[in-house]
């Protein structure tokens, strides 16, 4: 069965797909969405906002949305994993705010996910559309899927995360485990008392392991996730399930609170962490990729969906002024915009998986060094600063011979 031609079908419903459709459809232009999962449900886990994304949000008009359920992280503190020694504390709060113009959100996806579909179209997205694959034509692109039936389109965006089928039609190459895996789960508020008066991002860094945990659902709940090393490169999902057992194991040696926080959760998840090495190709000539389909990132920097948002914002503005019946003009100048500065995240996140699981030493001790000398929000200027509107607004031209310039990378060991 053939579905009728739509202008632009986007692959994926998570933050990157429904953000650009609803961007899309804002200014006027006809996107469909096309998401696998049979109905949107509770993704048990939580997600940090930083500045830069949640620039986007407040621009979609979700100001109340976000301060009703989310927390705003009054810092971000580390500390060692055996005996709570504090290595550093940026204080983020009203400070975050008054230099980036707005705060820095944890929130429960759930959360997240009910914010972006109260802003989203009603009719833009179709549930239960798994896509196996796209085939570009002159003129259209042609997407089958799973179910059988084909739709055909001026142009696709491949917004599938980090296992994205529509990758393959640009891109050729495979997921690359990192050798770790994350266990997440949700506790009570009171596994964590100090989170009352201080609702922060707490953070534990030790030998091949590291934990975090904070505040969601105003507070009533914590989120944790524990990242160890592993040889199981069992992929997973927000869904799939962990053993309990595994925590108690792993962190047994670790301070007092940590373990607490990571045996307190009647259930876990389990996710192999994956990205994939940067290409220097986000599009072909009617095909775009963004989010996870573009740059998976080890999650370290907490950027992922801060950078599929940026991605939503440039990829919208340029098919604004895009030619419908030549498009690749314009995906060529996001492309030129944003590989830039997520080719910057993607290093740095990979970095920060070698420092942060230093076994203990010279070279754990020069970087808790290096994170002391860094406790001031200027330093993360460079993340927080970015606004994907002022950038494509600053470039007229349709593809810039020199993309618009990452700030030089001091290393940050900002996660
Ligand atoms: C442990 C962990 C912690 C993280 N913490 C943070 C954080 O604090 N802050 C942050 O910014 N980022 C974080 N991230 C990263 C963030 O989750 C991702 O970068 C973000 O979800 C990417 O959004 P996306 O829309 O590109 O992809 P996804 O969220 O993966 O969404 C893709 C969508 O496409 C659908 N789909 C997949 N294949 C198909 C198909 N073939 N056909 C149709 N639909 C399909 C999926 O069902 C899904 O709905 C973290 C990641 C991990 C693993």
């Amino acid at each position: 069965m053939t579905q009728p031609r739509t202008r632009i079908a986007i692959v994926g419903g998570g933050v990157a797909g429904l953000v650009t459709a609803t961007l899309l459809r804002r200014m006027g232009i006809e996107a469909r969405v096309f998401e696998q999962t049979p109905e949107f449900g509770a993704v048990g886990a939580g997600i940090q906002l930083s500045p830069n994304g949640v620039r986007v949000l407040l621009r979609l008009g979700l100001q109340e949305a976000l301060a009703r359920t989310g927390v705003q992280a009054q810092a971000i503190e580390t500390r060692r994993w055996a005996d709570g020694a504090p290595i550093a504390r940026v204080r983020h709060g009203a400070g975050c705010t008054e230099l980036f113009g707005a705060p820095y959100y944890l929130i429960h996806r759930a959360d997240l996910q009910r914010c972006l579909l109260s802003v989203v179209p009603e009719d833009t997205v179709e549930l239960g559309k798994s896509c196996a694959r796209v085939v570009e034509r002159p003129g259209e692109v042609e997407l089958h899927f799973a179910d059988g039936t084909t739709t055909t389109a001026d142009l696709v965006i491949g917004a599938d995360g980090v296992h994205s089928a529509v990758r393959a039609a640009v891109v050729q190459d495979e997921p690359r485990f990192s050798g770790y895996a994350v266990h997440r789960g949700l506790v009570p508020a009171d596994v964590v008392p100090s989170f009352a008066a201080d609702p922060r991002v707490m953070f534990w860094l030790g030998p091949r392991r590291h934990v975090t945990y904070y505040p969601v659902v105003g507070g009533d709940i914590v989120h944790f996730s524990a990242v160890g090393a592993t040889d199981d490169a069992r992929s997973g999902s927000f869904s799939s399930p962990g053993e309990v057992r595994e925590l108690e194991a792993g962190f047994a040696d670790w301070h007092e609170e940590v373990r607490r926080v990571v045996t307190a959760a009647e259930s876990v998840t389990r996710w192999g962490l994956f990205d994939r090495d940067m290409t220097d190709r986000y599009v072909t000539d009617r095909t775009a990729l963004l989010g996870d389909a573009a740059h998976p990132t080890l999650p370290y920097l907490s950027q992922g969906a801060n950078q599929a948002l940026e991605d939503a914002v440039v990829l919208a503005r340029c098919l604004r002024d895009a030619d419908p019946a030549d498009p690749a003009p314009a995906l060529r100048r996001y492309q030129a915009l944003r590989r830039p500065r997520t080719a910057e995240v993607h290093r740095r996140a990979r970095a920060l998986a070698r420092t942060f699981h230093l076994p203990d030493g010279t070279r754990q001790a020069e970087r808790d060094h290096e994170m002391r000398a860094q406790q001031d929000l200027k330093h993360l200027d460079w993340l927080y600063g970015y606004d994907p509107e002022a950038v494509t607004a600053r470039t007229a031209d349709p593809a810039p011979a020199t993309p618009a310039a990452v700030p030089a990378a001091r290393p940050t060991h900002r996660f």
